[in-house]
């Protein structure tokens, strides 16, 4: 999760590197691009300046030359007391100034003093007027072509001047000048797209495209130079401020990337050429929108193609990454799953195991507990027989004793020779020892172990039985038993000597009851509802307690005496019955006595029955 998150990450921060990487070539070539491509541009439209710049002083250069060869020029040098000669070449000047188009002619003397001008009419003329501070005067007394631009002081216009020396014989008398106005020619370019500006020597902008821009200086001026120009009156009075202009980049020497204010369409390309001969440098500033908006669009132009390059591969990673997602969710739901089925595997067979030992444990207890209510019930039948002792004791010493006495007798008759007399007695031995055969067999039939089997089982025979098990007992206690029992055989699902235990113990029961009691009665009745025989054993005793009613069936529950009652009874009664599917409760009657009811399973008659 950590590891793809840094995958993510460098994979991002990559992207990020080439895309800014790219963008800053595309910029660099693109500006590199724009900027030559506005460059050429540039220079094509300053030569064009220039070539116009040169084609109007060139008209005027050598006006002043030519003007100097006419005599009448030197004439009036050298007779400046002709009045009237100075007029006429006034006049003279001001046509050759007419025809040429220049702003002002004027012929000034060794001195500097105005002798004659063109503008002789106006009306503030130059004649008398003394401009020897010039320094194109200074040039032309000195035998060259003297050159200067100046704001004229009179007139307040731009002028450029030429001047040339007035010679007669090798010496110069004075000095010739032509003055023709400059602002012709900004009028000539100012429908440009371009701004043009021409700067003196001193960086001061002197011609330009931009009236805002006039009389100011490229970069401010030191206190020197600005003194400089006063005292040269160049500029007259005006104050040179400087032009709020500031480099942004050079670009080689003559070119320069500028900014006239914060906003993006005051920033120029700027270009200049010297004219050495004029003393000028020109300068054109072309805008640098183009190269911006160039840039722009070949930015937007290579972050399209990244968007469209990087579309298809975001889509085709994102499908990759889903896909691996996918597998990977599929593998963890599958290795889930296969864990899911481990652990409860594990769960199901540890469980097993346990259920195994548990079922063992039980199998064991319950073999326990057979043996246990195997053992319960032999203790209880012992206990019965042990009840029965004396019963069955006066049962055997009867007929021992008249067995013994019916020997003696028959002795006594076979001395006597009374043959048939000892042999009725003898015969009536032969029958007391089968009744004791009987009663012994009986009680061993009762003493024996259950077998556990259900089988269809005769009630009439198992009460039969139990009566004749109990019939000392019943004698003794002078019991009378009514049998109460439909006239059609009954067959019981039942295991017969548990059964008959159940009967025994029943009895045996009331038997000790009506013991005490006047009425000696024990009924027993029963009849057939639907699948379950009902029975009932009633007796006349004085009935059970109702405290005691709860806790008959608890084992070792008895109101008997020690010697005479365990407790165990009831309590195994009542289960042998529940084991047979019956069951098996205790009431008082309301007439007195208990009762006892027992419902148990009806069978069918067994086979061959
Ligand atoms: P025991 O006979 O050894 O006492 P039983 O479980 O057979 O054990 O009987 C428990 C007790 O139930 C007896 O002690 C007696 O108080 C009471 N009981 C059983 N049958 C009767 C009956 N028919 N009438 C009155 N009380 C009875």
């Amino acid at each position: 999760m950590k590891n793809n998150f840094t995958l993510t990450l460098i994979k991002v921060f990559l992207t990020l590197l080439i895309l800014s990487s790219a963008l800053w070539q595309t910029a660099r070539l693109s500006k590199e691009n724009a900027l030559a491509e506005l460059e050429q541009e540039g220079r094509h439209q300053l030569s064009l300046y220039i070539s116009h710049l040169q084609g109007r002083l060139d008209k005027f250069e050598s006006l002043p030359e030519l003007l100097a060869t006419n005599k009448r020029l030197a004439y009036q040098l050298q007779h400046p007391q002709d009045r009237e000669g100075a007029e006429a070449l006034s006049r003279d000047l001001e046509k050759i100034n007419q025809i040429s188009g220049a702003a002002d002619t004027y012929l000034m003397n060794s001195g500097g003093l105005t002798v004659a001008a063109s503008n002789w009419q106006s009306e503030r003329p130059f004649v008398g007027r003394n401009f020897s501070y010039r320094p194109y005067f200074r040039e032309a007394m000195e035998g060259r072509l003297g050159r200067y631009f100046a704001l004229g002081s009179t007139s307040q216009r731009r002028g450029y001047y030429f001047a040339y020396p007035v010679r007669h014989q090798q010496q110069t008398l004075g000095v010739v000048v032509i003055k023709f106005d400059i602002s012709q020619i900004e009028q000539d370019w100012s429908l440009s797209d371009d701004r043009f500006l021409v700067t003196d020597p001193d960086g001061v902008i002197f011609i330009t495209t931009e009236g805002d821009w006039r009389f100011k200086s490229l970069q401010p001026l030191s206190t020197q130079a600005k003194d400089r120009i006063r005292a040269g009156l160049r500029y007259v009075d005006t104050e040179i401020e400087p032009l709020a202009l500031s480099t942004v980049e050079s670009i080689g020497t003559a070119i320069r990337i500028v900014e006239l204010g914060p906003e993006e369409g005051r920033r120029f390309l700027m270009l200049e050429h010297e004219m050495p001969e004029a003393g000028w440098k020109v300068h054109i500033l072309t805008s640098y929108k183009t190269v911006s908006g160039q840039m722009r669009r070949s930015l937007l132009l290579v972050l399209s193609l990244f968007t469209v390059l990087l579309l298809p591969a975001l889509y085709l990673n994102q499908r990759r990454r889903r896909l691996l997602e996918r597998a990977e969710f599929a593998r963890r739901a599958k290795r889930d799953l296969e864990l899911r089925v481990r652990e409860r595997t594990q769960e199901l067979t540890e469980s097993n195991t346990r259920l195994s030992s548990e079922i063992e444990e039980h199998r064991q207890t319950g073999k326990a507990l057979q043996q246990t209510q195997d053992e319960l019930i032999q203790a209880a039948k012992m206990a019965v027989v042990g009840q029965m002792a004396t019963g069955i004791s006066h049962e055997l010493n009867q007929p021992l004793a008249a067995i013994r006495s019916y020997a003696d007798n028959s002795r006594a008759l076979l001395q006597r020779e009374r043959k048939e007399e000892a042999c009725w007695n003898l015969q009536q031995i032969s029958q007391l020892t089968e009744r004791m055969a009987t009663i012994s067999s009986q009680l061993k039939l009762f003493a024996r172990k259950t077998s556990g089997q259900l089988v269809s089982v005769s009630l009439p025979a198992a009460i039969d039985y139990s009566l004749k098990i109990l019939a000392p007992r019943i004698k003794e206690v002078s019991a009378e038993v009514r049998l109460q029992l439909p006239q059609q055989e009954i067959f019981l699902q039942a295991d017969m000597v548990q059964l008959e235990q159940v009967f025994v113990n029943l009895i045996s029961n009331a038997l000790h009851a009506v013991e005490e009691g006047e009425q000696r009665i024990i009924e027993i009745s029963g009849s057939q509802r639907e699948h379950l025989f009902h029975m009932a054993i009633r007796d006349s005793g004085c009935g059970i307690e109702e405290a005691h009613l709860k806790r008959l069936f608890d084992p070792f529950f008895t109101t008997k005496s020690e010697s005479s009652g365990l407790g165990l009874g009831l309590s195994i009664s009542h289960r042998i019955v529940e084991g047979m599917g019956g069951t098996l409760e205790a009431k008082n009657h309301p007439e007195g006595g208990a009762v006892f009811i027992l419902e148990m399973p009806l069978a069918a008659a067994p086979e061959g029955n």
